[in-house]
């Protein structure tokens, strides 16, 4: 008998209504053969009113209590999907983490998956329940404490658990129908991805685009699990089937680019005419790596004298402040002749395999964007991808601007 992971996101659990039609989508599969196990998250929004709660409680709160607090969403949701596919006939129930044991590291808020024993899964399946897993959550094995795998985090639990009990995929319920060549709220010729390879999956997760976390994409990749994306609010007796992401191999027809990302929040920090010599680099990064501050995008910049260079890179908005006083503060290590902002810049990406086997696919963009008279403050690029940071005024037009260069305009 195939197995099955099916996930349900917060808005497709968002109330009894909704949880009752997940029980249908599953009745489907259950019908259709297979054994089932049923990753749900939190009602929507209920996370965000946790962590709410747990930051008015105190500022410096107990990581491990806040793991507590936040994991409750899940337990609610798979208790309530359990309640209705028993009501419906259908035998079910409820896992938590720390019953499976889905077993981590003690990074609470943000813990890692350290295994998952999947014994006490197949022993309800021997006995005919689809097994609903409480997503996002785990357990520390030696502290025994409850953790939680960062936000989003119950796409990472469907994938681990779907490679665990070795099933035949993992459908991930959401409330669009599938992966786009870009976000169809920008660009209404935006086309629905039959299939997406994992690396670009991986890249246009980790450039923007909102649909699955990036780890879950990580660890499907490395264990080759048939991941779909696929909408809830589909007519369960007649599903379409959404995206698959899947190994490059079985990708016929590979185009060059597959895919637009975009990512906001982005803020820019310049250092002019830092000392040309070794160990420079480090005096600027290796404090802002201790500050927890993740600088992306970084380049340095030959100046036209031999003594002085300047260094560019981009950080998140919300790390702006913090980076530029800590950069001010460290002026005279550093040494700089000036520090300089910008805020409210977009960093816009192409995404595509075939980029490996082609030249000059992101010099078509720097042309096209001459020519709409948008200025490309940096560019970073990688083997499958390139990203272009510009003025976020100017994102739709970009985005709109890429996607019908490299042809992913729908007809
Ligand atoms: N409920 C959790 C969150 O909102 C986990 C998830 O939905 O994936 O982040
Ligand atoms: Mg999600």
């Amino acid at each position: 008998m195939a197995r099955l992971v099916m996930k349900f996101g917060g808005t497709s659990v968002a109330n009894m209504e909704r949880i009752r039609n997940v029980a249908q989508h599953v009745r489907r599969e259950v019908e259709a053969g297979h054994q089932v196990a049923v990753v749900v998250s939190a009602m929507a929004g209920k996370t965000n009113e946790l962590v709410g709660w747990v930051n008015e409680g105190s500022k410096l709160y107990d990581p491990r209590e806040y793991d507590a607090v936040v994991a409750s969403g899940e337990q609610v949701t798979s208790g309530l999907l359990a309640i209705v596919l028993q009501d419906m006939g259908i035998p079910a129930r409820s896992w938590q983490g720390w019953q499976i044991p889905l077993l981590t590291s003690d990074a609470h808020g943000s813990a890692r998956i350290a295994g998952i024993d999947g014994a006490n899964l197949d022993q309800g399946f021997k006995r005919g329940e689809v097994a609903v897993i409480a997503g996002f959550q785990g357990i520390h094995a030696e502290t025994g404490r409850l953790t939680t795998l960062g936000r989003g985090g119950s796409d990472t639990s469907a994938v681990a658990i779907a490679a665990a009990i070795g099933a035949e995929r993992c459908d991930i319920y959401t409330d669009v129908d599938g992966v786009y060549t870009t976000d169809p709220r920008i660009v209404s010729k935006a086309r629905r991805l039959e299939k997406v390879a994992f690396e670009e999956m991986l890249e246009m997760a980790s450039l923007g685009a909102k649909v699955l976390q990036v780890r879950s994409v990580e660890l499907a990749m490395v264990h080759k699990v048939r991941t779909y994306v696929r909408s809830s609010f589909d007519d369960p007796a007649n599903p379409t089937p959404g995206t698959l992401i899947c190994d490059e191999e079985e990708i016929m027809e590979q185009q060059i680019v597959t895919g637009i990302a975009y990512s906001k929040d982005e803020a820019q920090i310049t250092l002019r005419r830092v000392a040309d010599k070794p160990g420079v680099a480090a005096a600027i990064f290796v404090p802002l790596a201790e500050a927890n501050i993740n600088v992306d995008m970084i380049i340095q910049v030959t100046s036209d004298n031999t003594t002085t260079t300047d260094i560019t890179f981009t950080v998140p908005t919300a790390d702006f402040e913090r980076a530029m006083s800590l950069l001010e503060e460290r002026k005279a290590d550093i040494g700089f002749g000036a520090l300089e902002g910008a805020r409210d810049l977009v960093k816009v990406s192409a995404i595509g395999i075939g980029m490996r086997s082609h030249a000059g696919v992101a010099a078509r963009a720097f042309k096209a964007f001459a020519e709409k008279g948008i200025n490309i403050r940096a560019i970073t690029t990688s083997e499958i991808k390139f990203s272009l940071l510009i003025d976020a005024a100017y994102t739709e037009l970009a985005v709109r601007t890429l996607h019908s260069l490299y042809g992913l305009d729908a007809a």
